[in-house]
């Protein structure tokens, strides 16, 4: 058994750390994982890594072989993947442009330290737009769910729906998983799981209530379920 580090011997009885593609490396190490896929960065496990402009980094693996947004052909065919499966389950959307962004960005847009995606929608009278911003360089999996997942807040803006937090991002966390279980790969079982260990509850918790919803009684009843919370919401919102 080999370090993926440092490529020597791990012996008996010394302590390891496993990541979750079943690489091993001595626990001394200095240890980075890939944000993307959860590697453990080494020359051996992951082909190294690429550190953006912006600071952040992703695993050489991930870069090769899972084909990071790093230019607007690519985003503009994740964009259509993400509406087109989106659009097969009932959801109509209006014009909406899309854009690439670095964390400084989003970070000056007030966003947090772990934000993927960003929608803007500006509504008036017989007058909408609508933006989406998502980080780039993220492989183009991961970045058709991200955009599927501001498309339905997109829906959601233009609806004037403004359901429960948990409802909310539960329901647009439903059109990423869309797009990972339609490609049928381990990668996209990967980030597919990933939904389901989100470290903030109302990702983790709503995905799983909203999928529950959706599992039995299908898209048409997961939207009515979301209009009917939102109206509640809402009335909660204005006797308060
Ligand atoms: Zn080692
Ligand atoms: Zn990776
Ligand atoms: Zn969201």
């Amino acid at each position: 058994m080999n370090c993926c580090i440092c490529n020597k011997v791990i012996n008996p009885g010394e302590q390891y750390i496993i990541d979750v593609h079943g690489n091993r490396a001595h626990a001394h190490h200095c240890i980075e994982v890939c944000p993307v896929c959860e590697r453990m960065i080494g020359e051996v496990s992951s082909y190294g890594k690429i550190v953006y402009p912006d600071g952040r980094y992703i695993c050489g693996n991930c870069y090769m072989n899972n084909n990071p947004v790093i230019d607007k052909k690519l985003l503009e065919q994740a964009f259509f993947n993400a509406k087109h499966l989106l659009q097969e389950k009932g959801y109509n959307f209006p014009k909406i442009t899309i854009h690439l962004a670095s964390k400084d960005e989003f970070i000056q847009l007030g966003c947090h330290n772990e934000t993927l995606g960003l929608t803007t929608s500006r509504i008036s009278i017989g007058k909408e737009t609508h933006q989406i911003q998502i980080l780039y360089g993220l492989p183009i999996l991961l970045s058709t769910g991200i955009i599927a997942h501001e498309l339905l807040h997109s829906w959601l803006n233009r609806n004037g729906l403004r359901p429960e937090p948990v409802i909310c991002e539960g329901l647009c966390e439903l059109g990423a998983a869309l797009v990972y279980k339609r490609v049928n790969t381990p990668f996209g079982k990967f980030l597919f799981r990933k939904l389901e260990r989100n470290m903030l509850f109302i990702y983790s918790e709503g995905f799983k209530m909203m999928k529950n919803i959706l599992e039995t009684d299908g898209w048409e009843a997961t939207r009515e379920y979301v209009k009917n919370n939102s109206k509640n919401h809402n009335r909660i919102l204005f006797a308060k």
